[in-house]
């Protein structure tokens, strides 16, 4: 007998929700044996690879009577196995041989160290972490000259260890599935666009930011001098120095009540979810924030699921910086939690993290998120410090204006990946020597970002070498006009974003509810009556800093002349901070309640100084 909705819908949750489960357990160093995870994962995998679904999908859409919110969602089934399962043999053959070259890549790269010279001249070992923040932040030029020539070493080592097979076997595997090459293959699986249409909105940026990159690069030289451009100087040379000034307004122990009072006031609602919060570093914990769902939210029939969402951060509120940080984590993870939490669709596969949801279109919901603590009357409003005194002018004028004629240049080094991935994929076999690819991604820089060797060289981005990631880089670049189209939409609608209550159910209703039933574009589409386009991140860009700062200060005049509502910030949310497997506070009794036990939690563990 065909199976039916309910079944796919039953038969995936139980591997994703099992996985998930010990996925949280296992990154957070609750479950000591790492094999479970493993376990399930594998079983998880060898589930949504299985091209049997993709038949049994299609077997399905043949009965009768069917409603149109069952096909609706028999649809999305079909497109989420397409984007695990290859039902050609022989792509199958290749893409095992891909994971195995895959694989023999980062065994190798694991063990490879880097060095650079620390201050006194000793050699040093240092990740790629390491290696970039010395760039930015060292003022020592050997420290970082030597970092920037790991940086040049990791890439010729790249070159020779693999990569060049791989590309040549992408390249393979993508033709074996009727594309032209493998970068082609990847932007209409992420992006569900071809090259040309993400060329076309690439190219727009492109030529509408040029001449404010070589601009400040010109300004950068003339006021430090020529050699303040070369690759191992540029970061340092153009990094502002605001987040001191603005530490003492973000304090650590306050910003769970800010950012549920925030989201609150924003319309934001989480549709009874249940959310877990392990947001404090601890040895064994895994070393880098993330969301995920293990339950992902849908109407089962008539019955909503609402989700369960957990995410993580590594803070020490002790830390110069660390209250920001916390912020920006609640605000972006706590962005992508209130999309995961609002899919109103009839099937768990529109609301799972996985493609075909795109990277692009959950950054933008994160992202947008984590813009809104940037903005000048945001600031205004709820950065303060212990006397309950807000942020200086000042501080803010700096904050916003330090590093802002940078970000053509930052943008853009998001831009050179693609542009020069691209170019790679297409290359003929016998042109990818080290020697050639080495030379195209010098080319690639001088002409996007127009520096002889950028400060991060291309082929040292991680990114480039595995599996999900490689030929992907473009969508944190959509991601970011995405995020600029939405708020420029906003403030044309209603004149501002800070507290605004409209833009929650604007964001549900366009962004959240469909779920990836829409690709990304169409979602943008739908609320801002407009195609994805990079022009208001352009513009942004371009703002010169007088004007910013003219825009900042009507902004704060604006938010100073309106009220807005102080009812219980809310969520529609079960929340539950833990550490580990212990529970440092959560909503069961009350939201001021959970926020005071928050508090009290911090002040006993991190005494030292908790108030500065
Ligand atoms: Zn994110």
């Amino acid at each position: 007998m065909a199976k039916t909705l309910e079944d796919f819908n039953r038969e995936y949750l139980s591997v994703h929700t099992k996985k998930e489960n010990l996925f949280w357990t296992t990154y957070m160093g609750v479950e000591k044996d790492g094999n479970l995870f493993a376990k399930a994962e594998t079983e998880f995998k060898s589930y949504i690879s299985d091209p049997k679904h993709l038949a049994e999908v299609r077997d399905a859409q043949q009965a009768e009577d069917l409603s149109p919110e069952t096909r609706a969602a028999l649809k999305g089934w079909l497109a989420f196995f397409d984007s695990h399962a290859i039902e050609s043999e022989s792509a199958r053959t290749l893409q095992k041989e891909l994971i195995e070259l895959e694989s023999a890549i980062f065994q190798k790269r694991a063990k490879l160290q880097l060095f650079y010279k620390n201050k006194d001249g000793q050699d040093t070992q240092g990740s790629t972490n390491v290696l970039s923040t010395n760039l930015a932040a060292s003022d020592n030029e050997n420290v970082r000259k030597t970092s920037h020539e790991a940086l040049l070493r990791l890439e010729q080592w790249v070159l020779s260890n693999g990569f060049i097979e791989l590309v040549k076997k992408r390249n393979q595997f993508a033709q074996a599935l009727g594309y032209q090459n493998y970068f082609e293959y990847r932007v209409q699986k992420n992006e569900r666009m071809t090259r040309e249409e993400l060329f076309s909105i690439l190219n727009e940026f492109e030529a509408l930011t040029r001449e404010t990159c070589l601009k400040h690069l010109e300004h950068l030289a003339r006021e430090k001098g020529k050699h303040s451009i070369l690759g191992h100087n540029l970061k340092f040379a153009a990094a502002g120095d605001a987040e001191k000034q603005l530490n003492p307004y973000f304090r650590f122990e306050k910003s769970l009540e800010i950012w549920m009072r925030s989201f609150a006031r924003l319309g934001i609602g989480y549709r009874g979810a249940t959310l877990h919060l392990d947001l404090f570093d601890r040895p064994g914990k895994y070393e880098n924030g993330f969301m995920h769902g293990p339950g992902p939210c849908f109407y089962d029939k008539d019955r909503w699921q609402p989700a369960r969402i957990n995410f993580t951060s590594n803070a020490t509120p002790t830390q110069i910086g660390s209250g920001r940080k916390a912020l920006l984590t609640l605000f972006h993870e706590g962005g992508h939690a209130a999309h995961f939490s609002n899919i109103t669709k009839n099937a768990p596969c529109f609301s799972q993290e996985y493609p075909p949801t795109s990277m692009a279109y959950a950054e933008t919901q994160s992202m947008f998120c984590d813009s809104l603590i940037n903005d000048a009357d945001w600031l205004k409003l709820y950065a303060k410090d212990v006397h309950g005194q807000s942020v200086p002018d000042e501080v803010i004028r700096n904050f916003l204006t330090s590093d802002h004629p940078f970000m053509a240049f930052q943008e853009r080094s998001i831009l050179v990946v693609p542009v020069f991935e691209d170019r790679l994929y297409s290359l003929a076999e016998s042109e990818m020597t080290p020697a050639g690819i080495t030379a195209l991604a010098r080319r690639c820089e001088k002409e996007i970002l127009g520096v002889d060797c950028s400060p991060r060289p291309i082929l040292a981005i991680p990114h480039l070498l595995g599996a999900e990631s490689a030929c992907s880089y473009q969508g944190y670049l959509l991601a970011h006009m995405a995020v600029y189209q939405t708020r420029s939409h906003f403030e044309r609608k209603y004149g501002y974003l800070t507290d605004n209550p409209k833009i929650g159910a604007d964001l549900a209703t366009h962004y959240w509810n469909p779920g990836n039933s829409l690709s990304h574009r169409e979602t943008i589409q739908s609320l801002t009556g407009a195609t994805l386009s990079g022009r208001p991140l352009a513009e942004f860009c371009n703002l010169g800093n007088d004007a910013l700062w003219e825009k900042a200060k009507q902004k704060i005049e604006a938010a100073a002349r309106r009220t807005s509502s102080d009812e219980t910030a809310h969520l529609d949310a079960s929340i539950h901070i833990v550490h580990g497997a212990e529970e440092i506070a959560s909503t069961t009794e009350s939201v001021s309640r959970m926020w005071r036990n928050f508090e009290t939690w911090i002040e006993k563990n991190y005494k030292a100084d908790v108030t500065s």
